[in-house]
């Protein structure tokens, strides 16, 4: 099979990157490969699973046409600067244009050491990579933007992590992997012709219709603010958004110690390494907000000669951050709970129920799933409490325009049944270490279909039990 690669990031100067191919592996087999994703790149699912297939998914052979790189990145972590970064474990292999006329990036994670690798070995672990296959796909059948995974491989080499586990590499899709921290690597060079350069690539690559550098900062703004907005509709917690973390492509990316919540709490974490809950629940917009400044700070030579209106400009767009965030959400809530007109009371109705789910430990999914029906107030300690809220809720549904059918649809719509729960993510990745795959399989199957009620979904709706409930997630790359 020859793919049609078109490989435009392989086209700048070479210092974006380095040029290399990925260190094969002993003995590659198959874990899975994504039909639905393959036949729209334009792929054959077929091939893939061929021996031929295989090699390529593993890194043991390259695709003719291929260009791979490790891309350079910066970034801050937790905060803190790191001047390099970069591609440590991953390569992009190249580009596609797929059915829908739309650039994607093909890259292996887990693909073995390039320069950025630092004292890693450059390779990912069956558990991460499982883990970054399920939540990702979930995140794109809950229509939210995400990189996506075309197919996962067992290398046959041990990688040593807490303890020893098989390497596997997955094969990650993107609108493209430009990071804000891509931006800071240049930035923090005083690279002003790189930076350009940067800059007119993503914007034509993600934002055609943007006018300038100015007019990009401002579409990254506002696709960051609803997409962190849509995590928070569906109580997920990215865990490590730094800067290196977030994709000026808005899409999700970088899936590490993530989760869903399963009992509501705003300032929840499960992240080990995040141990001041930097990046919690609740948190994520101001954090978000922070690495959108970092990213305008990088574009300040490009905003204006005079540094101080660039400052002013960039800080101006920065700011817009907050209100449209709080309108996406907003827009996203207010579906949740049913309505299509807005009131000025609104916000205060939902987070009076949010309050109310927090202090009687309500599921965050099964509460706003039933919402509609008669059991959404088994959800809570304290059943009166939603009664109470329930009485509010229903005098400002009077005043929605909506037929009750449609706002059954709407809801249904907004409120998926199925989000891959931590305890089910971990019982499919310790089965899978155990070579067995069908946790993993079913697993993928359920989270499918997030909005739908089939014969999965009781089983995958439920919550963890006291002793399935995973409190603590790791990177553990
Ligand atoms: P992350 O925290 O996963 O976003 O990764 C942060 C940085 O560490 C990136 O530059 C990665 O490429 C690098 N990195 C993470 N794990 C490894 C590894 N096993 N080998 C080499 N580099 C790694
Ligand atoms: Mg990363």
């Amino acid at each position: 099979m020859t793919i049609a690669f078109d490989n435009s990031y392989a086209r700048l100067p070479d210092r974006f990157f380095n040029a290399q191919g990925p260190a094969p592996v002993s003995e590659p087999a198959l874990i899975a490969v994504n039909d639905a994703l393959a036949a729209e790149l334009g792929l054959d699912a077929g091939w893939l699973r061929s021996d031929a297939g295989l090699a390529m998914l593993a890194g043991n052979t390259l695709p003719e046409g291929a260009a791979p790189l490790a891309q350079a990145y910066a970034g801050h972590q937790f905060g803190g600067w790191v001047p390099q970064l970069g591609d440590g474990r991953a390569l992009l292999i190249g580009e596609v244009i797929d059915t829908n006329g739309l650039r994607r990036d093909i890259q292996l994670k887990g693909s073995g050491p390039t320069p950025f690798s630092r004292r890693g070995d450059g390779r990912a672990g069956l558990g991460p990579v499982l883990r970054e296959y399920i939540v990702s796909e979930a995140m794109h059948a809950l229509g939210i933007p995400t990189t996506r995974a075309l197919a996962a491989v067992t290398t046959g080499d041990v990688v040593l992590r807490e303890r020893p586990q098989p390497g596997a590499v997955l094969t990650r899709v993107a609108a493209s992997h430009i990071r804000v921290g891509t931006f800071q690597y240049f930035a923090a060079r005083e690279d002003t012709e790189a930076l350009a350069l940067l800059a007119e690539h993503a914007r034509q690559r993600h934002y055609p219709e943007a006018a300038g550098v100015l007019g990009f900062l401002k579409a990254v703004i506002t696709a960051q603010a609803h997409l962190v907005a849509r995590w928070l509709g569906v109580g997920f917690i990215h865990g490590v958004m730094n800067t290196d973390n977030m994709a000026v492509s808005g899409e999700t990316i970088d899936y590490g110690p993530c989760a869903f919540m399963d009992r509501y709490h705003p300032a929840k974490v499960f992240s080990s390494i995040d141990q001041f809950g930097r990046y919690a629940y609740n948190k994520q917009p101001d954090m978000a907000a922070w690495d959108l400044a970092q990213l305008a700070s990088a574009l300040l030579p490009l905003i204006d000669p005079d540094e101080n209106r660039a400052i002013e400009i960039a800080t101006e767009a920065v700011n817009e951050f907050a209100p449209q965030f709080r309108d996406a959400w907003l827009e996203v809530f207010r579906a949740k709970v049913g309505l299509a007109s807005a009131e000025d009371g609104d916000a205060e109705l939902i987070h009076t129920l949010l309050d109310r789910m927090a202090v009687n430990q309500a599921d965050f999914t099964n509460t706003f799933r039933a919402l509609g029906g008669d059991t959404a107030r088994d959800q809570f300690l304290d059943p009166a409490a939603f009664d109470q809220w329930q009485a509010d809720w229903q005098a400002r549904l009077v005043r929605d325009p909506q037929t009750p059918a449609d706002r059954a649809e709407q809801m249904r719509r907004a409120n998926p049944a199925i989000i891959p729960r931590n305890h089910r993510v971990e019982q499919a990745i310790s089965a899978a270490l155990s070579d067995n795959y069908e946790p993993f399989r079913k697993l993928l199957e359920a989270t499918a279909t997030p909005f739908d009620d089939g014969p999965l979904t009781a089983e995958y709706a439920r919550p963890p039990s006291q002793d399935e409930e995973v409190h603590r997630t790791f990177c553990g790359t």
